[in-house]
């Protein structure tokens, strides 16, 4: 999606003129002045569809589209507005709209933005688009919007992600945590800690500047506190972020169901080995088996458990019945079920009584879909096969989103912000650290110096000041489409 770019975290310092010609190239790699325009509502009818747009051509698209009713021009309006009107579409009567006008740059993406408010029909809105992307516009990828309010400045990468967090927000809590980190209150803590050292990398260096001259800008007893306060600022973060993701490496999922539905067979494809045995016959898994699941950034611990089928009385009765017993409790002390259904079949009476409950972190999987589907259940669910590997990277996203949730429940940053960022964090006050002990021992200021650099650089790749490509597409790529 990008061009590859680490930004050296001094270049604004250094030489705003380099900045500047870098962030000329990410205008063009980023198409930043194409305008964009997605359905920002939910799908299906309501009472209300939004159309939203951004792009510093906006208003000449819209003005292709969009007629005031008190036929006022959008170039008269400077400030953040409402307007009504109508659309105009090829086929139908004018369509009755709200038009929410930020001319830009206060924008949530920094660009002139526009949200259409019109009636929920979904080939209403479809026709909208269509007219829309005729009048210059062009449909904007998952997260664009998001995207752009990161590359305009409005927001930094933990604020994106607390966006993202807000629209997944599980109930109150999570929502409440997200809220928080949007407002800027992680990202106020580290870009505190990164300015005071940028400061005091700047002091050393003009220190260098006048090393003749024997010129200190800075007592080594300054340096050492300032060190000593940002040190102890960032291994605090990293300490937080760092139970949070060891907190997901516990996570617990277990794959639960009726015998003979497939639960083998997923927990074979993914985990990608043969590890646990798959046969026709219900019951086969006697014990229960584990793998230890990685998902972009995020482990589990991935349980097959026996069936729970009581089955007929027989010789190896007891050794089913201690199995099903075994795979309840692993099923009961799970953070997370995978709780699959067969879809070549109606639901039974079991598998009914078990969706009935309540159950927190529950997800669920229809498997077989390669096959002649009946069943029954009309709830929403992952549709997967182990044969043809359908729906199976949907279930591992699924997956990863419940494990991230269940492993950091209760804690106060954004999930996936935790998982990202823990390794940076512990990178940097590890330097931070290393600085410290070099002041302590006259190491050298030079080094101390090269140590701030690695800590801020890690800093930086935090809040988004250094970024990648492949950050930001790990990270935008799981926004929706109009977010
Ligand atoms: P478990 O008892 O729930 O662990 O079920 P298994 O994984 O042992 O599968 C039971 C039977 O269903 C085996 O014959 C599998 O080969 C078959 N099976 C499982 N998943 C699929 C699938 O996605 N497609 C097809 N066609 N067969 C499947």
């Amino acid at each position: 999606m990008l061009g590859r770019r680490v930004a050296d975290p001094l270049a604004r310092r250094r030489s705003g003129a380099r900045a500047r010609c870098e962030l000329a190239v990410l205008v063009v790699l980023h198409s930043l002045l194409e305008t964009i325009v997605a359905i920002a509502s939910p799908p299906g009818g309501a009472a209300r569809g939004i159309l939203r747009l951004s792009g510093p051509d906006l208003r000449a698209c819209l003005e292709e589209v969009f007629e005031a009713g008190d036929r006022r021009a959008l170039s008269e309006i400077s400030e953040a507005t409402v307007v009504a009107g109508s659309l105009r579409l090829s086929g139908t009567a004018p369509l009755p709209c709200d038009l929410y006008w930020w001319p830009g740059p206060r924008s949530y993406t920094g660009q002139a933005m526009a949200e259409i408010h019109t009636f929920g029909c979904p080939p209403l809105l479809e026709a909208a688009l269509q007219a829309l992307c005729r009048a210059g516009a062009r449909l904007a990828e998952p997260g664009e919007f998001t995207l752009r309010a990161f590359l305009s400045g409005r927001l930094d990468l933990t604020q994106a992600e607390a966006v993202l967090g807000i629209v997944d927000a599980a109930g109150p809590e999570s929502f409440d945590v997200a809220l928080e980190q949007l407002a800027g209150g992680l990202g106020s803590r580290l870009h505190r800690v990164r300015d005071a050292l940028l400061d005091l990398l700047a002091e050393l260096e003009a220190g260098f500047d006048f090393a003749d001259e024997d010129l200190a800008f800075i007592s080594q007893k300054q340096l050492m506190r300032q060190l000593a306060e940002a040190a102890e600022t960032v291994a605090k973060l990293a300490r937080q972020m760092d139970s949070r993701r060891l907190a997901t490496e516990r996570v617990r999922a277990v794959l639960a169901g009726w015998p003979n539905v497939g639960k083998s067979s997923l927990f074979n494809a993914l985990a990608g080995k043969m590890g646990a045995l798959v046969s026709d016959h219900p019951g086969t898994t006697r014990d229960y088996l584990t793998a230890e699941l990685e998902l972009d950034g995020a482990t589990c611990l991935l349980i097959d458990t026996a069936g729970v089928e009581p089955g007929p009385a027989g010789a190896d009765r007891p050794v089913r019945l201690a199995a099903q017993a075994a795979a309840l409790e692993q099923s009961r002390q799970a953070d997370v079920e995978v709780f699959c259904l067969d879809s070549t079949r109606a639901v039974n009476a079991w598998e009914r009584a078990r969706l009935a409950q309540d159950r927190a972190g529950r997800l669920l999987v229809l498997t077989k879909v390669d096959l002649p589907q009946r069943t029954d259940f009309s709830g929403g669910a992952v549709r997967t096969s182990s044969v043809t590997g359908e729906g199976l990277d949907a279930l591992r996203a699924r997956l990863r989103e419940a494990v991230v949730t269940a492993g950091t429940a209760g804690l106060d940053v954004v999930p996936n912000t935790a998982v990202r960022c823990h390794e940076s964090l512990r990178l940097s006050a590890e330097s931070l650290e290393r600085a410290r002990q070099l002041v302590g021992t006259d190491g050298g200021e030079e080094l101390v110096a090269a140590e701030i650099r690695v800590a801020l650089e890690a800093l930086g790749k935090v809040v988004g000041a250094v970024y990648t490509d492949d950050i930001l597409d790990r990270i935008f790529s799981r926004f929706c489409i109009g977010k």
